[in-house]
């Protein structure tokens, strides 16, 4: 009986999954339908800038969610190498400054031990690092502060990200790891299970802990 249980367990996990799928790549595709024959009919069409610039965009959204998915379903072997972490942060916050700057998002980083070696895949570490800060930034629509931290033990060490954005309620905390769970009007819910996933590639993990009005602290640990 237990099995039998499990077994429907499983496959109401994976009509979810497939529910969330279908409804990530569908929106898109119905504004991709609608764009392309809004083209069609107009040949001098005024707009036609802004509607390849729209379907290019949607383009890249089915694209993002199809590479979050398959980062979820089967990372890449990875190649692990000598990064050093602390730089590896840094080029990820090099890449996020104008958005930060647009958003009025102030962010400080506190290096700590900037020869500090870790081995990992480099650019899956840059994915939840990006995805970590990518949050943070969205959750604060008035801008705010990030601050990131390094904390380094025997054999471990971590990378702390806390923003003083709105935080998350006891509920939202409870259902983020669940794969397309979203509060956005264009999240797609993958990226928390990413990282979980690709931390655990790394024998490392992702905690997260957030007050409802004060923020929220990611903390990522990996072997040292
Ligand atoms: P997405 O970013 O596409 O919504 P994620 O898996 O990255 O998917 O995040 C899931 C949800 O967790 C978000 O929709 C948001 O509600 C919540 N969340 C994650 N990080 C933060 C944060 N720093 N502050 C507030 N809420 C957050
Ligand atoms: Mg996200």
């Amino acid at each position: 009986a237990e099995q039998l249980v499990l077994r429907s367990e499983k496959l109401s996990v994976l009509g979810e999954l497939a529910a969330g799928i279908a409804h990530e790549i569908r929106n898109p595709l119905t504004s991709l339908k609608g764009f392309t024959a809004l083209l069609e009919e107009g040949e001098t069409e005024p707009n036609k800038k802004t509607y390849i610039s729209v379907i290019k965009s949607e383009i890249d959204r089915i694209e993002y969610t199809v590479n979050e998915l398959m980062m979820l379903a089967k990372p890449k072997k990875a190649e692990m190498m000598p990064y050093k972490i602390e730089e590896l942060v840094h080029s990820v916050c090099e890449f996020l400054k104008p958005e930060f700057t647009m958003k009025n998002v102030e962010l400080s980083c506190n290096s700590h031990h900037p020869s500090a070696e870790v081995l990992c895949e480099g650019n899956q570490i840059k994915q939840v690092v990006m995805n970590v800060l990518k949050n943070a930034v969205e959750a604060m629509d008035r801008g705010g502060r990030i601050h990131i931290s390094y904390l380094y033990e025997e054999k471990k060490m971590a990378i702390i990200v806390k923003d003083d954005g709105p935080g998350m309620s006891e509920e939202v905390l409870k259902k983020i790891d669940t794969p397309f769970f979203t509060t956005k009007q264009t999240g797609n819910g993958l990226g928390i299970p990413m990282c979980h996933n690709i931390m655990k590639l790394h024998h490392g993990e992702m905690k997260i802990s957030s007050v409802l009005g004060a923020g929220t602290t990611v903390e990522l640990v990996l072997p040292y």
